[in-house]
């Protein structure tokens, strides 16, 4: 039992520390969209049937954020799964628009058999630009 729970730990650990890497590696959201000056993102977790799960707003630090917009799956059982907004969020950014929403299916799996998740993120996003 110990060791299953040690061993969960440190993929979580692994986990956050390739997170980091990668938004370390990654440009900066100030370099690829000079103009950007406030973002901020409503972000909904829904499950299935639309059900509303959680909700949160994030205000993004542009001045030292990296142009990387991945959020890591709502459920803890999930495994690789996450919800990539990069694409999509950067070509609203590069288009200028003020506002703009979009959407993406985690593609984890969850439980021992990997069953396919189906988390769903939905964002709104409110932008200004110098
Ligand atoms: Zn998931």
């Amino acid at each position: 039992m110990n060791r299953v729970i040690h061993r969960r730990n440190s993929e979580a650990g692994e986990r956050a520390r390739q997170r980091q890497e990668r938004e370390d590696q990654a440009s900066r959201l100030s370099d690829e969209v000079p103009s950007l000056r406030t973002l901020r993102l409503a972000i909904r977790f829904e499950r299935g049937e639309g059900s509303v799960e959680s909700e949160h707003t994030r205000i993004v630090v542009v001045s030292r954020a990296p142009a990387l917009f991945h959020v890591p799956c709502s459920d803890p059982h999930c495994r690789d799964g996450g919800h990539d907004l990069t694409g999509t969020i950067m070509a609203h950014l590069r288009a200028r628009h003020g506002t703009f929403e979009g959407s993406a299916s985690c593609h984890g799996g969850v439980g021992a058999a990997s069953q396919p998740c189906s988390r769903v993120l939905r964002f709104e996003a409110a932008a200004t630009y110098a």
